[in-house]
């Protein structure tokens, strides 16, 4: 088993889930025992300023040729709340093709009619799950691959660009970038390993925000109710009927951003709704959160002040900005693709990256592919072949030329 393999298999058994709801970082306490374990491999391997602070991040430093520029590698530790990440029974299966048995006594399947990427890996060995968790190639798969590249680098005496290592918590829940310190980082760029198939190069995202509606009703029993009752989960719904249809997730796609209504709870007498609002473009994503603020004033005026109370956060912003004065950073990535025999393709991303904040503050940060598909569910997958060619990718990233 190769050592890409061997680690990311070894993080895998590790469940890092992180969670919204908590206020602390990192989220859940369990993600330390990750970065724990991390740092103790990063100092077994030689790197000897590895560390974890209080929150949970993860730094080390392989140095190298100080004539060149250093360079950040960055990936996330947490997985998806969205599955269950407990209890992960990943399996190497060899794959020749058709749909693949995950669970025979649960007859879970990995077809190709749902999954038609699968065709591009005939011939390669997946890690898959056994269909009841998610597998977190998002993203330890980026770990493992770091942590490779890092081993190697450190054989090479030195003839390297200095590799700045960076282990996040919590960038599944919106909050990887909060706490990392760019400043001690010291990169002069840095890349995310967290994306898709191989060739993958993302740097541009949605701009994001996160809007919550809090909506104050009355109650009265109902049978003494009239003229008096007023019923939060009604206004609610007018709330949402004042959002424009087409601008949900399930309408759109490529450019196009949406306004998508993640969750709700109501009763009487308060009902909340929660949004995330998305869009690549600025004056979009403006328009998006004005439509929405309207739409509450529509309802404080007809139901009264204070009735329907509108917060609204940024989230994170489109890197894009920051990423074309400096081009050469992608240039660089693209060319390493090159010459491990990927092919470079650039995604926008409909979604966020830590690279995207961290951009925002000083650090450059693409996104790079990891090889993984299918993530934040139980079909998540990944070809070892794949995590293998990241490997060569990032040592090539911090071997190449200026
Ligand atoms: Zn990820």
């Amino acid at each position: 088993m190769s050592s890409v393999t061997e680690r990311f298999l070894r993080y895998v058994s590790f469940d890092t889930m992180s969670d919204e709801t908590s206020p602390t970082c990192p989220s859940t306490a369990k993600q330390k025992l990750l970065g724990a374990a991390i740092v103790e491999e990063m100092k077994e391997m030689g790197i000897s300023d590895a560390f974890m602070d209080a929150h949970g991040y993860v730094y080390g430093t392989v140095p190298g040729d100080p004539s060149l520029p250093t360079i950040g590698l960055i990936a996330h530790m947490d997985t998806s709340p969205d599955a269950s990440g407990a209890d992960i029974k990943a399996k190497i299966v060899e794959y020749n093709g058709g749909d693949v048995c995950l669970n025979e006594e649960k007859g879970i399947f990995l077809k190709v009619s749902d999954y038609e990427s699968l065709k591009n890996h005939v011939g390669k060995h997946l890690i898959v799950t056994d269909g009841t968790t998610l597998l977190g190639a998002d993203d330890k798969a980026g770990i493992a691959e770091i942590m490779t590249a890092a081993e190697h680098l450190l054989t090479l005496n030195g003839k390297h660009a200095t590799l700045k290592i960076g282990f996040t918590p919590d960038e599944e829940i919106g909050r990887g970038a909060d706490l990392f310190d760019v400043k001690g980082f010291a990169a002069d760029y840095a890349y995310t390993a967290d994306g898709g198939p191989i060739g993958e190069i993302e740097y541009e995202n949605f701009n994001g925000a996160s809007a919550k509606a809090v909506i104050h009703g009355l109650n009265i029993h109902p049978g003494s109710a009239k003229n008096k009752m007023v019923n939060s989960q009604y206004i609610a719904m007018e709330f949402v009927s004042l959002l424009p249809v087409h601008q949900r997730p399930e309408s759109t796609e490529g450019y196009e951003g949406f306004i998508h209504l993640t969750d709700m709870k109501g009763e009487v007498e308060l009902s909340e709704l929660c949004f995330i609002v998305r869009d690549h473009d600025m004056t979009k994503f403006e328009e998006k959160k004005a439509v929405m603020r309207s739409a509450a004033d529509f309802i404080n005026a007809k139901y009264g002040e204070g009735t329907l109370d509108l917060q609204i956060k940024d989230s994170y912003f489109n890197m894009r900005k920051h990423i074309e004065p400096v081009m050469y950073v992608v240039d660089r990535a693209k060319a390493a693709m090159e010459k491990v025999g990927m092919k470079a393709v650039e995604v926008p991303i409909r979604g966020g990256t830590d690279g995207a904040r961290l951009s925002y503050e000083g650090l450059p940060c693409p996104n790079l592919c990891t090889g993984g598909e299918n993530y934040h569910g139980r079909f998540e997958f990944i070809p070892v072949e794949d995590m293998e060619k990241c490997v060569e990718m990032l040592i090539e990233i911090m071997t190449g030329a200026k």
